[in-house]
C-alpha cells in the first residue's frame, strides 16, 4: 500500500517537473545578474599591495573580468553599477574556527534551552556574521547542517558554512558536558543532551569513532573534528590529557579519507598534537602549548595550524578560581610562544576566532583578527584571513560544498567581495568597525549590503 502510494506520488512529482520545464525558457548565461564595480583599488587576497584603479565585472556568482580600462556592459536595466570612488575591493573574510550554533547563546541556553530558540538565535547570528564581512566560516563543532541549508537555499542570510557537525570526543574529554549523575554511559541507551543536539558525540573505541564520523559525513560534513586533548571550556578534561588512542584517531582518519576529506583536531599539548599527526590528521586547532620539536614536526609534515589569539573576555566567562579559569590562563600564556614557533618554522598557519557562548565577543570578530598584528604585518593578517584560510578550506576536496576559488579577487573566482571605505593594508583597524567601513558586502554574487547610491 505504502509502496503504491510512493510510486503514485513520484508520478505526480515527475509530471509537475516536466510541466515546469516545458513552460520556462532554457536558462542562458546572460540572464545572470551583473554587477560592475568601477574605480576600485583591489587587494586581491595574495599580494600585500593595492592594484591600480580598476574595474571588476561580476556575472552570476563569479568574478568574470578585471580590467584597468572601463568594462563595457550591455547596460541592462538590472545591471548594478557601483562607482567605487577609489575605495578598496577585497575578498570576503574567512573565519576558519567558528561555531555557528554556539557563538551567541550562553552555555546554559545550549544545555538547557529550547532547541527552536537556539536555531533562531543562530540564524540571527549568521546574518550578523555576514554583515561583519565574513562571507565564509568553517564550523568546528555544532549542529550547523540545517542552518547551512537555510542559508544556501536563500531562506535566511548568512555566510557559507563548511560544517563539521558534532565534534567527536572521548568520555570526559573536551565536548563531554555531561553531569556525573549521567554516568555510566551504556551503548544503545538514550543520548545525552549535547549528543541529542548534535553538538558533540562521545566515542570510546575505534568502532564507535567510525560510526560517529560516518554519521557526520552522512549529514554533509565537509571535514571531521575530534578533540584530541583537554580543553578550557569543558568541565571534566584537564589540559594535559591525551584523549583518543592512536587506533581511534586512525579510525577517524580512515573513515574521513575514504570519504575524500580530512580530520582536524582540537589539541594544545605536544603529546596530543604528535599522536594526531602520527594517525594522519591534517590540521591542528589551537596548539597553544606546543614545543619546538612539535613545531618542527608540523612544518616537516606540512600540517596546518589553525590558530587564534584567544581574548581575555573568554577567560572571564568563568568564575575566578574555577578549573576552567585556571586552564584558560595556562593556554593563553602559550599564544605568544606558538605564534613565534609558527613563524620560525614557517608552519602553514590559518586563522579562526573560536568564539563560544558570547554575543559580545561575536560582535568583535573583526577585532579578534586585527589582534594578530602583534605577530604579523597588516598585509600578512589580511592574506591569512582570505587566501590562506581558503587554502585550508580546499582540503575538503570533493566534500567542499562550494567548489570554486574563495579568498581571492581574480577572474574566475567566486564573487565574495567587500568594498572598504579606506585602505585596510594601511589601516587594518577599519576591520574593527564593519558597520561603518564595509560599504558593500557581496556573497556569491549577491549584494547583501550597499550604502552607496547606484
Ligand atoms: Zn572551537
Amino acid at each position: 500500500m505504502r509502496t503504491k502510494f510512493i510510486i503514485y506520488s513520484l508520478g505526480i512529482a515527475l509530471n509537475i517537473i516536466n510541466a515546469t520545464w516545458a513552460q520556462s525558457p532554457s536558462p542562458s548565461v546572460d540572464a545572470s545578474p551583473v554587477t560592475v564595480f568601477s574605480n576600485v583599488r583591489i587587494f586581491d587576497g595574495k599580494s600585500g599591495k593595492l592594484s591600480a584603479p580598476s574595474n571588476v565585472l561580476v556575472r552570476g556568482n563569479v568574478i568574470e573580468k578585471i580590467s584597468i580600462t572601463p568594462i563595457p556592459t550591455d547596460r541592462r536595466a538590472d545591471t548594478v553599477l557601483i562607482d567605487g570612488g577609489g575605495r578598496t575591493l577585497m575578498p570576503g573574510l574567512i573565519d576558519n574556527h567558528w561555531h555557528t550554533m554556539m557563538a551567541r547563546p550562553s552555555v546554559a541556553q545550549l544545555l538547557n534551552g529550547d532547541v527552536g530558540h537556539l536555531y533562531l538565535v543562530a540564524g540571527a547570528e549568521a546574518n550578523d556574521t555576514l554583515m561583519r564581512g565574513f562571507t565564509t566560516i568553517r564550523d568546528l563543532g555544532g549542529p550547523s547542517f540545517g542552518l547551512k541549508q537555510a542559508i544556501d537555499e536563500g531562506t535566511i542570510i548568512g555566510p557559507r558554512i563548511f560544517p563539521s557537525g558534532a565534534m567527536i570526543t572521548v568520555t570526559s574529554g573536551h565536548g563531554d558536558f555531561r553531569q556525573p549523575w549521567e554516568l555510566p554511559r551504556v551503548v544503545g541507551a538514550p543520548l545525552s543532551r549535547g549528543e541529542q543536539l548534535g553538538a558533540a558525540m562521545i566515542a570510546d573505541s575505534p568502532d564507535e569513532v567510525r560510526v560517529r564520523v560516518r554519521e557526520q559525513l552522512m549529514q554533509g560534513a565537509s571535514q571531521i573534528k575530534l578533540t584530541a586533548g583537554g580543553g578550557v571550556a569543558s568541565p571534566h578534561s584537564p589540559l594535559d590529557v591525551t584523549a583518543f588512542t592512536l587506533e581511534e584517531l586512525q579510525a577517524a582518519v580512515e573513515a574521513a579519507s575514504n570519504w575524500g576529506t580530512y580530520v582536524t583536531v582540537h589539541a594544545y599539548t605536544p603529546e596530543s598534537i604528535q599522536r594526531s599527526i602520527a594517525a594522519g590528521v591534517k590540521c591542528i586547532e589551537h596548539g597553544h602549548l606546543m614545543d619546538e620539536a612539535t613545531a618542527k614536526l608540523m612544518a616537516d609534515k606540512g600540517i596546518w595550524l589553525s590558530m587564534q589569539a584567544l581574548p581575555d573576555e573568554l577567560a572571564e566567562a568563568f568564575p575566578p578560581g574555577s578549573f576552567e579559569r585556571e586552564k584558560a590562563a595556562e593556554v593563553f600564556a602559550g599564544t605568544d610562544t606558538t605564534y613565534k614557533l609558527a613563524k620560525k618554522y614557517n608552519i602553514k598557519t590559518a586563522w579562526g576566532t573560536d568564539v563560544l557562548f558570547s554575543a559580545a565577543l561575536a560582535r568583535q570578530q573583526g577585532a579578534l583578527l586585527t589582534k594578530l598584528v602583534q605577530w604579523y604585518t597588516p598585509a600578512e593578517v589580511l592574506i591569512k584571513a582570505t587566501s590562506t584560510n581558503a587554502q585550508l578550506l580546499a582540503l575538503s576536496g570533493k566534500r567542499n560544498p562550494y567548489p570554486g576559488k574563495l579568498g581571492v579577487v581574480e577572474e574566475g573566482a567566486l564573487a565574495d567581495l567587500l568594498l572598504v571605505e579606506g585602505d585596510p593594508l594601511a589601516n587594518i583597524k577599519l576591520l574593527e568597525d564593519p558597520g561603518k567601513n564595509f560599504v558593500v558586502i557581496m556573497k556569491d554574487g549577491k549584494i547583501h549590503k550597499n550604502t552607496l547610491s547606484k
